[in-house]
């Protein structure tokens, strides 16, 4: 077992700053990661870099040293700073900690090239959802046209070192993205020239790949959190921890991937909600990836912020996402209690009260909470009748399933960034229950908006045997051509649409059925359908031998009307597969 190794506290006792990567797929969020990751001093020498659960820590005297040219005579007050590694995953920029986001300060990247993309935008409202500070890294000023790498250098600096003509180019797109950013109702301005930040948003221009500009990253961020979030980063007793993944490790059982946000948390320490004993904390080994299988670092205590793996009974009954409390750290407890009952809440509200919708699975709470929203927020209305977290399970299934027997285009799943186990898949096509995967939430959204469009698209052309169109014909005298057995006759369209196969009525002999139209001609041509104010011939024949029984001239005549047989269960196929409209002056037989 190693020793805790907590990182070296500062005379104001303040914990160190989480900050999340976010922005559109492609603008660079991996890369600048990997980048400010990669340069770092060699393993042992003061102040490395060290790689956590689910995150990676930057300690002080690291930052330091990579932004001396800076000259900023950098009094860093927080230990460190924790960047939370999975980039632009909407699972877990939209994590929350007692009900604020768990990150303090978020990096929003984006493309110098591109400009504000869809993806930015979404990023830009979950951060203003969630009232969350922000710095934009205006990335990949390398490849302005004619750039010199000036590598790592600091932004002013290598901005000098360019031609007029790049500095020209960089202004040009400058211009454009605060335009941008300003149609989203949020004010930008290059970092040195705010003179306002906390109502204008800082921008760092950086290249992920020489490294102009990172260094004035850095100090922004460390700076910016230690000024104006004294309060936020005061180290406190009390435990603010949030369940990031719960995974099952070889040796370990069932383990949960957590953030400490804040407080000390101990071996052997009783936590909640599930009401379980530590029995391990875990981080990597020093310099080891992440994902690499291998043995861990035991700890007795580790102070936050930090990323762990903990090993403990009962795990698999954790939820992603939300919060966790230690159980005996005093008072405060109901109040974290109530946090994630909270949390819970806002997302329970969404199910549909009716019970009929689709079943939606993703990730973590907040995963599933951005989902939810964009869902509710899109201009189609899915409704949702059940939610889970993490992989679908064959119970999942299951609960999809009773929408077969309910609303059949609703038996489905939409799985956001979640595994589906193998049994649940054959389980599923068993039933006929649909999944639906992603990891982008428009994309799942897109899949499931085109199967059900389809689907629509079928039953309207599975309704359109049976759909019964409203019509109104007036026989016209004179043109009787056959009286009965076919009925052959002319007549105008007095309202509505005359289409073959529509059933024919006369209301005014009690709705007697004489047949139903096999074909028309209009001008000697045969039509499948005559509209309003045409003169065309029917022919209708008898379904059954009470209706080839009837007779022009002793069952109805020229007085009478011939309309549609409309019932109950064709205006209800109308109704849900056709946008109808019809003048129902003539119809009055309708309402009868
Ligand atoms: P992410 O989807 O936001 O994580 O984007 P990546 O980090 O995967 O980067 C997308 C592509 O852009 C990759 O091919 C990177 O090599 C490239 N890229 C990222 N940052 C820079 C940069 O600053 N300059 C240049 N020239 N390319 C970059």
């Amino acid at each position: 077992t190693a020793d805790a190794t907590p990182p070296k506290q500062a005379d104001e006792n303040l914990r160190s700053p989480i900050c999340c990567i976010m922005g559109h797929v492609d603008a660079g969020k991996t890369k600048l990661l990997d980048f400010v990751r990669g340069t770092n001093v060699q393993e042992g020498e003061a102040g490395f870099i060290t790689q956590q659960i689910g995150a990676t820590y930057f300690p002080a005297e690291n930052i330091r040293e990579r932004t001396k040219e800076l000259k900023a005579d950098a009094k860093l007050k927080v230990p460190g700073l924790l960047v939370i590694d999975t980039p632009g995953h909407e699972s877990f920029t939209n994590l929350r900690s007692r009900g604020s986001g768990l990150c303090d300060i978020a990096i929003l990247v984006v493309d110098i090239m591109e400009g504000l993309k869809p993806q930015t935008i979404e990023s830009l409202n979950l951060l203003k959802m969630r009232n969350t500070e922000f710095i934009i890294a205006l990335n990949k000023v390398d490849r302005l046209y004619g750039w010199k790498t000036c590598r790592n250098a600091p932004i002013v600096k290598a901005m000098k070192q360019q031609s007029k003509d790049v500095q020209n180019l960089f202004n040009t797109r400058l211009t454009q993205i605060v335009t941008q950013f300003m149609e989203q109702g949020v004010n930008t301005e290059l970092y040195y020239k705010n003179r306002e930040m906390g109502e204008t948003f800082s921008i760092v221009p950086t290249s992920a790949i020489s490294g102009e500009g990172i260094p004035d990253l850095l100090l922004l961020l460390v700076q910016w959190t230690q000024k104006t979030m004294v309060e936020k980063l005061t180290f406190s007793n009390v435990v603010q921890c949030t369940v990031l993944e719960v995974k099952v490790i070889e040796g370990h059982g069932t383990t949960i991937d957590v953030v400490l946000v804040n407080g000390v948390i101990h071996e052997g320490d009783q936590i909640g909600p599930i009401v379980t004993t530590i029995r391990a904390l875990l981080t990597p080994h020093p310099m080891k990836e992440l994902r690499v299988k291998g043995t861990y670092l035991h700890h007795r205590e580790i102070k936050a912020a930090q990323g762990i793996k903990i090993a403990a009974q009962g795990l698999e009954h954790a939820i992603a996402g939300t919060g966790l409390y230690v159980v005996g750290s005093d008072d405060d407890l109901e109040d974290v209690k109530e946090a994630t009952m909270e949390d819970m809440k806002s997302v329970l509200n969404r199910i549909d009260k009716s019970g009929e919708g689709v079943y939606v699975q993703a990730s973590t709470l907040g995963a599933l909470e951005a989902m939810l929203e964009f869902l509710k927020s899109s201009d189609v209305k899915i409704p949702i009748s059940g939610i889970g977290i993490g992989p679908v399970h064959k119970k999942d299934v299951m609960k999809a399933s009773v929408m077969l027997e309910k609303k059949k285009e609703y038996a489905a799943i939409l799985a956001f960034d979640v595994k589906v186990t193998q049994e649940a898949r054959e389980l599923a096509d068993e039933l006929g229950v649909k999944i639906f995967i992603a990891d982008i939430i428009y994309h799942l959204f897109d899949q499931f908006k085109a199967y059900i469009d389809n689907l629509k698209e079928e039953k309207k052309r599975e309704a359109a045997d049976e759909a019964v169109f409203p019509c109104v014909l007036r026989i016209v005298p004179n043109c009787i051509f056959n009286t009965k057995d076919p009925i052959i006759l002319g007549v105008d369209v007095l309202d509505g649409i005359a289409k073959v196969g529509t059933p024919i009525c006369i209301p005014q002999r009690d709705f007697i059925d004489i047949g139903r139209i096999t074909s028309i001609e209009n001008s000697l041509k045969p039509v499948d359908s005559a509209k309003k104010g045409m003169q065309i011939a029917v022919k209708i024949v008898g379904s059954n031998s009470e209706e080839q029984q009837k007779m022009f001239g002793r069952h109805f005549d020229d007085e009478d009307e011939l309309v549609s047989h409309i019932s109950r269960r064709s205006i209800d196929i109308l109704k849900t597969n056709y946008r109808v409209s019809f003048e129902l002056s003539h119809m009055n037989w309708l309402l009868a």
